[in-house]
């Protein structure tokens, strides 16, 4: 049983138009806790008729929202961020229940995830426009910037708040109104946000939440409405094709945080000490399930042994087991299909000849769902795990000889999100970062993400970016306004 210590955030409704409200057929849905398979609560099982209610919720209330003034804006997204430190055990405590990740983990997402709420804020009253000469004596040219109007988002389960707050606060910030699909596996989160919002002011139908595990009629009807001017999405490149296609009807404008098949180069330059440290950070967090993970290793052939030896003894110090529990650092991946999908990509790699130095196994007494981390070598171009973003802890080595093979192969995807090389040479850093066809490039370092930094991707993992100073561009549109006779 799920102890909070504001019972309050644990919530069982949708939150539409300032309700907390049932489905209308009061139908519901359980969320399941990935670590005991056990379920935590019954929520309502929303569909496309309370989609359609909160969007047109939204379309009036965008109405006033937008014209309340950036300051007083600013104030309810900094009381919001305020609400969510103020109840960050609670809000982890949630995290790791529905998506199982390590409670260290959660408790730094829920600090990640609300520093994107303080950001915006911030950043929402920082909007301008330009005057612009104009060729014509008698004219004058002006921008303005304003609102994009009612968005639609969907976001994924790997990271249940901050997911969320990247879009909602600079959506808000920018006096835009928003509703929101969570996942189906983690929409506690996601309620919980809400619950803390309406308790910050935020006026009723500015920011909806219908949740419910009827993907397809949900984001039919996000899509399909002329009221909705722009979806925002967070998930994999598979279903963000479905949406673009879906979206082109009304010529939405569209964020896409899609999938990436990042390479992690190892030179061999590099201090091989902090590789491995930025290596496990950036493979390993949240179980390998985060769209920003090494997916490939590329180990330069000089210092393959070495490195690979010191990664496999800090693999071995991991601690699979349930989230909640305390020391682990690999919780339980988040539901069958998933350790489905990691198993059999790890299966036709070793029946491709991979050998596996460790791990390569599901549980061993923690549950159905773990896997135990991984590293595969005698790997190659041919096998999944090449080609595939894994999405779970297993990590494949591969070996190059030059730099400029190093390059290419880490540009051999569709994919485009983040990338990450070590090395200590001034002039390899600047052509090896040039080089790689990326959103993100982490040099020297394993984690990347921050609200202050452009979080994106190019080729097919996105359009967009999320955080920075960049982040709110996304929910502006740009008027020109040309003025003559003067
Ligand atoms: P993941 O593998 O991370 O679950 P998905 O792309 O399947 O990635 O899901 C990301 C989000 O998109 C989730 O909220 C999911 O429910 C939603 N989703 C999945 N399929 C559809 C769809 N056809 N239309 C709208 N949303 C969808």
């Amino acid at each position: 049983m799920l102890t909070l210590s504001n019972p309050s955030l644990l919530c069982s409704q949708l939150y539409i138009n300032g309700e907390w409200v049932n489905a209308d057929s009061g139908a519901v849905m359980p969320v399941f806790n990935p670590a005991t398979k056990e379920k935590i609560i019954d929520i309502p099982n929303a569909g496309a008729v309370e989609t359609r209610r909160a969007i047109e919720a939204a379309d009036v209330a965008f109405q006033s929202w937008r014209n309340v003034v950036a300051k007083e804006r600013s104030a309810v997204l900094k009381r919001w961020f305020k609400l969510i430190m103020d109840n960050q055990e609670d809000l982890a405590m949630l995290m790791t229940a529905e998506q199982g990740k390590p409670l260290a983990e959660s408790r730094g997402e829920v600090a990640y995830g609300g520093a994107f709420v303080e950001w915006f804020a911030e950043e929402g009253r920082r909007v301008y426009g330009d005057t612009i000469a104009s060729n014509n004596a008698t004219q004058r040219i002006v921008t303005l910037k304003q609102p994009v109007g009612v968005v639609a988002a969907i976001t994924p389960w790997n990271f249940p708040i901050a997911m969320i707050t990247r879009k909602v606060a600079p959506a808000l910030a920018a006096g835009c109104s928003i509703v929101l699909k969570p996942a189906t596996e983690t929409p506690l989160c996601a309620l919980a946000l809400a619950k803390l919002a309406e308790d910050a002011g935020v006026p009723a139908g500015v920011f909806s939440v219908v949740a419910g595990n009827k993907a397809r009629d949900i984001g039919g009807e996000m899509t399909g409405s002329s009221i909705v001017k722009k979806l925002t999405f967070t998930g994999s490149t598979e279903i963000g094709k479905v949406l673009m296609e879906q979206c082109a009807g009304t010529v939405k404008k569209t964020s896409m945080e899609l999938g990436g098949n990042a390479p992690f180069i190892v030179f061999e330059d590099a201090d091989l000490d902090a590789a491995v440290v930025g290596a496990m950070a950036s493979k390993y967090r949240n179980a390998g399930q985060t769209c920003v993970c090494a997916n490939r290793f590329l180990v330069q052939d000089t210092v393959f042994d070495a490195f690979t030896e010191k990664l496999v003894a800090a693999v071995k110090a991991l601690k699979v087991g349930n989230g909640a529990d305390d020391g682990v650092t690999i919780g339980p991946l988040i539901n069958d299909a998933a350790f489905d999908k990691v198993s059999s990509i790890v299966d036709q790699a070793t029946s491709n000849g991979a050998r596996v130095l460790v791990g390569g196994e599901g549980s061993q007494g923690e549950g159905e769902n773990f896997y135990h981390p991984t590293v595969l070598v005698d790997v190659d171009d041919s096998m999944d795990v090449y080609n595939e973003e894994i999405f779970g802890p297993i990590a494949p080595i591969f070996k190059f000889s030059t730099e400029e093979e190093a390059i290419r192969i880490g540009n051999d995807t569709p994919f485009g999100l983040s990338a990450y090389f070590y090395s200590r040479d001034i002039g390899r850093i600047w052509r090896v970062s040039e080089g790689l066809d990326y959103g993100i490039v982490g040099i020297n370092e394993g984690i990347i993400s921050t609200e202050v930094a452009p979080f994106g991707g190019v080729k097919e993992s996105g359009i967009g970016r999320e955080g920075s100073k960049y982040g709110i561009d996304d929910y502006l549109e740009i008027k020109y306004l040309c003025m003559g006779g003067v």
